[in-house]
């Protein structure tokens, strides 16, 4: 079951005299130029020599809410100065009440100096929307990572998955700012060597959860005249040691939206990625071969369940990563309005968008005439506006993810996995049983097929220290095809198409090189799907405008071409993704039912990050929900 989140109110900007009254701790602060060369001074004088990022491989750092801009700013500034700083700097940062985009570039342009002002309208490009959840940002090509976790602080602090090596927690303009919380639901997530900035009215509460920790405090400095202090703590624990720190290779088994998903944001973070799939001896858009246009659309739940923020998460890391892409990947960012039905998951969609106050940026619900305006065509329903909706051409998509010199493209089908003991790496066997490569990443990413690949390699069951051979993944048995179709009309026939994406029980998609894709059909248990006259009628019964009959008869001469393929799909209709408990070095990113688009990214980073040792963009309870176990 998953929990509700309260909702997530921006902080409010009141403009002062001097500056800004910013309401997003119980207690308003105030946030004026002064407030960012005081922090500036403190950095300098004592904040930067406390923190031991010297030669790391990586090194993160976890700040309380208020102010944080400023604190961001300032530690990249540090970071870069720093003589031998670490390679990748990851921030974490918890907001309850975070500043909208408008405010942020409102009080940037008025408080921080002319010398940062090209950062703060980089950051600015990149502030999320107040939604709750993970938000991340990447600066300097991925080095510097920021992530934001947007909700309740208590709730988030019990939620992320990150390994700390320095808390700023107190600062020089804001002395109180831990009255909420405790250190204990900060210093669960420290690293084995720590770093703790806090007020020296709390030492004794600090040195106290350090020891429930297990983290025994070592050297004490004091800062801006006795007041803060910089608390050195260890651990009898190891550091951790990350796949990336071995070695940054990885074997991707399918080379659909899951695989070149994973291999591009793996490519990102300097890894030599090879993905098997037999369908490359075709093309390099894999099995998406004249899907000519999808859509990605963010789910939404009047309770915000499981699906919705996975849902959330997913289009945020999609928009992150491809805000880039062309047109011929991404054709349209023209939003999505999803008309309101009577059954399914947007059955209660006007209510849902009511309750949960996300900011209208995101999405609203509109009267028919509304949904007309948005969609340049007559439609007699209300419905939601999701401006985060995008027109994807899966093709083009997968072409551009794979397009890196650091990802090799081989036309094999892999049979089964063996793990070679002695080398202590993962083989790749194909149906004959000769070894197409080795190594110790390895991500099935091949849809239906990654279940007969786990059963293959002996990996659907596991064996206890009892002796006992138990199922490892019991949820990977539901796996099953869900074949469909959808048919692309000429634009000519539907008055050139509609302007934005429209989902109702079947989609309507804007034109791309003139053909509109209308869908779809879902058959279970189809094993191979191909267009039809008959799921051509079906997809026209379902769509939500008045259509021509010059299109019907289309159909009826079988005039209208169309694309048909299949979606590999588990009950409760969550993707898995994640790292096998009892084959380490083992992935696998799969299921992703009918939105191979929300989980391509997603699953790419959340992989990404737990190899590279990064604060992971998803929270806890929903990287659970979507793990192999
Ligand atoms: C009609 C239809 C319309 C759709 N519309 C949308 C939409 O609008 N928006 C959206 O988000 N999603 C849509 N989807 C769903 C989307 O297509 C899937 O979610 C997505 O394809 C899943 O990607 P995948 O890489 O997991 O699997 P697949 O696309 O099935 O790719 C798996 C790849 O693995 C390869 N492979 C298989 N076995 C092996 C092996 N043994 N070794 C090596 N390689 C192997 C295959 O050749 C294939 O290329 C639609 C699906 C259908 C059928």
């Amino acid at each position: 079951m998953s929990f509700t989140y309260p909702v997530l109110y921006p902080a409010s900007l009141v403009a002062q005299a001097n500056g800004f009254m910013l309401s997003n701790t119980d207690n308003a602060v105030a946030v004026t130029a002064e407030s960012f060369s005081e922090l500036d001074a403190w950095y300098a004088t004592f904040v930067s020599s406390c923190l031991q990022w010297q030669g790391k491989a990586r090194y993160t750092i976890a700040l309380n809410g208020t102010r944080f801009a400023m604190h961001l700013l300032l530690l990249r500034q540090y970071w870069k100065k720093s003589p031998s700083p670490c390679q990748r700097l990851h921030l974490v940062v918890f907001e309850e009440k975070p500043l909208s985009r408008e405010d942020f570039v409102i009080m940037g342009a008025c408080l921080f100096p002319g010398h940062v002002q090209a950062q703060v309208n980089e950051l600015a490009s990149q502030w999320p929307c107040v939604l709750p959840g993970m938000h991340r940002i990447d600066l300097e090509q991925g080095n510097l990572t920021i992530t934001l976790a947007y909700g309740e602080k208590r709730r988030m602090l019990k939620n992320i998955h990150a390994s700390i090596d320095a808390y700023i927690l107190a600062d020089s303009c804001s002395p109180a700012v831990l009255a909420q919380e405790s250190y204990g639901d900060w210093l669960r997530y420290a690293s084995p060597q720590v770093c703790v900035i806090s007020r020296v009215q709390d030492e004794s509460l600090l040195r106290q959860a350090l020891k429930i920790e297990g983290l025994v405090a070592g050297e004490t400095r004091m800062g801006d005249e006795g007041k803060y202090l910089a608390l050195l703590a260890r651990s009898g624990r190891p550091m951790p040691v990350y796949r990336a720190d071995r070695d940054r290779t990885a074997l991707v088994i399918g080379g659909g939206l899951a695989g070149s998903g994973v291999a591009h944001a793996l490519a990102l973070r300097g890894w030599q990625v090879k993905v098997f799939d037999p369908a490359f001896a075709h093309a390099k858009s894999a099995g998406q071969q004249g899907h000519i246009a999808a859509a990605l659309t963010p789910m939404l739940s009047i309770d915000d369940n499981f699906r919705s923020r996975l849902s959330r998460a997913g289009a945020l890391r999609a928009h992150a990563r491809w805000r880039d892409f062309p047109e011929s990947a991404i054709p349209a960012r023209c939003g999505t309005l999803e008309l309101s039905r009577n059954k399914g998951h947007a059955k209660d969609l006007i209510e849902a968008v009511k309750a949960m106050q996300f900011p209208e940026e995101w999405v609203r619900n509109v009267d028919g005439a509304g949904a007309s305006a948005l969609a340049g065509m007559p439609i007699d329903r209300a419905g939601a506006y999701f401006s985060a909706g995008m027109l994807v051409n899966p093709e083009g998509l997968i072409r551009i993810l794979l397009d890196s010199e650091a990802i090799e493209c081989v036309a094999a089908r892999v049979a089964f996995l063996l793990c070679n003991e002695q080398a202590g790496q993962w083989e790749l066997l194909g149906a004959d049983g000769t070894v197409q490569a080795c190594g110790h990443t390895v991500i099935v990413a091949c849809g239906l097929q990654t279940l007969s690949i786990m059963q293959e390699s002996g990996l659907m069951q596991q064996t206890r220290r009892s002796g006992a051979v138990v199922p490892a993944m019991p949820k990977l048995n539901t796996l099953h095809p869900m074949g469909g179709e959808v048919m692309h009309v000429p634009a000519g026939l539907v008055k050139g198409g509609p302007r934005c994406i429209i989902g109702g029980e079947g989609y309507f998609l804007p034109a791309v090189n003139n053909l509109c894709v209308m869908g779809s059909t879902y058959r279970h248990n189809q094993y191979a799907p191909c267009t039809s006259q008959q799921g051509q009628q079906a997809i026209l019964a379902k769509m939500p405008v008045a259509l021509s009959a010059d299109l019907a008869k289309a159909v009826q001469n079988n005039e209208i071409g169309g694309w048909a393929g299949m979606r590999a799909v588990l009950q409760g209709r969550l993707p898995v993704i994640g790292q096998l408990d009892h084959a380490e070095g083992v992935w696998i990113a799969a299921a992703y039912a009918s939105h191979g688009l929300t989980w391509s990214s997603l699953a790419g980073d959340v992989i990404g990050a737990r190899l590279e040792g990064e604060p992971v963009p998803l929270e806890r309870d929903l990287l659970k929900a979507i793990s192999p176990r």
